[in-house]
């Protein structure tokens, strides 16, 4: 059954942050040791501050499984990024996600209907025993179990490529979702050429290929997408460096590859906030990733020039759902004894799910 996110009431939207923030803190000191709060890169300023880690959504997920002395891990992320958390968790873990409405786009374009359906069509042209499935870790568990069970694997943007090598090493072709664009700026830095690599739209038969192309392909990648890093375009390129050619430009590979080849660099949340902390004063960087994360290195690093690629806000409205006021809600519950919002991956799903998270960590 679906959980559906509950009105938390007036008692909650009308406070003030600072009634919010002297709150969030008592309860944070009554629960204790018992609570782990996990925030992302892209989360608002004023949820980041009570985090106890933060991090990309692999690296959040092991480290909730790393503190199995946690009972309540509540996770200021999106839906998939708790899934997967509760799937490495133990059972005597309760992951809660303070708003259920924060789900990602990219992850709900490929449901598992849509994927086994695509899965059939392409068994009835090419040898699918030959195609190894590749999920990246923006999906649902029930994608990331679907990929265990045909002997396929999970990826993030920074090991992606390393996956695809694995994957070919393995199979005539990856089946890639639910990103096309890390998919594509992956295969095309393995050298992979750009003629055995096919998109599938969803809407067309056979994805809008033919026979012939879908025997020749290497990569068939879903026509799914971050409508964040989507945002960012070859203008946004030309323009920096029409404005000042010592400006240097990193992009998220969920940016497109006319985005990334044009970049300087390229990598995940991870990568670039490693790149732009460890560069020399006086450095100048555009990053083309979300708004909260950029914001919050220009903070981090006063000794450097920092912009958006973009000039407008690119915000991960989904992200942006987890408000302090919904934090706060879930904390009191939980000194009043009361789980809400758990997200629980059923134990079928998380076995297989598992299998397919397992082979990326061994990879
Ligand atoms: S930034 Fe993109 S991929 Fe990440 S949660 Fe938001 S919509 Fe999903």
């Amino acid at each position: 059954m679906e959980l559906q996110q509950v009105d938390i009431g007036s008692e909650y939207h009308e406070l003030s942050e600072e009634v919010l923030s002297a709150r969030i803190t008592a309860r944070k000191e009554e629960l204790g040791e018992k609570l782990l709060i996990l925030c992302h890169h892209y989360q608002q300023e004023s949820v980041y501050r009570f985090a106890d880690m933060t991090g990309d959504s692999l690296k959040l997920a092991k480290h909730a499984a790393a503190c199995n002395d946690k009972p309540y891990i509540v996770f200021c992320g999106v839906h998939f990024m708790a899934e997967s958390a509760d799937i490495l968790t133990g059972d005597n873990q309760a992951v809660i996600l303070p708003d259920l409405r924060a789900g990602c786009p990219m992850a709900d374009m490929a449901s598992l209907d849509e994927v086994a359906w695509v899965w059939k069509e392409l068994a009835s042209v090419t040898a699918v025993d030959r195609i190894i499935p590749v999920t990246y870790v923006n999906s649902s568990a029930a994608i990331k179990a679907f990929v265990g069970e045909r002997h396929g694997s999970v990826c993030t943007s920074s090991n992606a490529e390393r996956v695809l090598t694995w994957a070919l090493e393995r199979g005539d072709k990856v089946f890639f979702f639910p990103d096309e664009h890390l998919g594509r700026n992956s295969a095309i830095a393995l050298g992979i050429r750009p003629e055995e690599i096919i998109l599938w739209n969803r809407d067309e038969h056979l994805g809008g290929n033919s026979e012939d192309a879908i025997n020749r392909a290497k990569v068939i990648l879903w026509n799914g997408y971050c409508t964040v890093h989507m945002q960012f375009n070859a203008a946004h390129v030309r323009m920096w460096r029409e404005k000042d050619p010592e400006v240097k430009i990193i992009v998220h590979p969920e940016c497109t590859h006319e985005v990334v080849s044009g970049a300087d660099h390229y990598g995940s949340t991870e990568n670039i906030i490693q790149a732009v902390s460890s560069s020399p004063t006086g450095a100048k960087w555009a990053i083309g990733t979300e708004i909260n994360l950029v914001n919050r290195l220009v903070r981090l690093n006063p000794d450097k020039e920092i912009h958006s690629l973009s000039p407008f806000q690119c915000l991960c409205s989904t992200m942006y759902r987890i408000k302090p006021k919904y934090l706060l809600w879930i904390l009191d519950n939980l000194v009043n004894g009361e789980v809400k919002n758990q997200i629980t991956v059923d134990p079928d799903t998380a076995k297989l799910a598992r299998i397919a998270l397992g082979r990326m960590l061994e990879i």
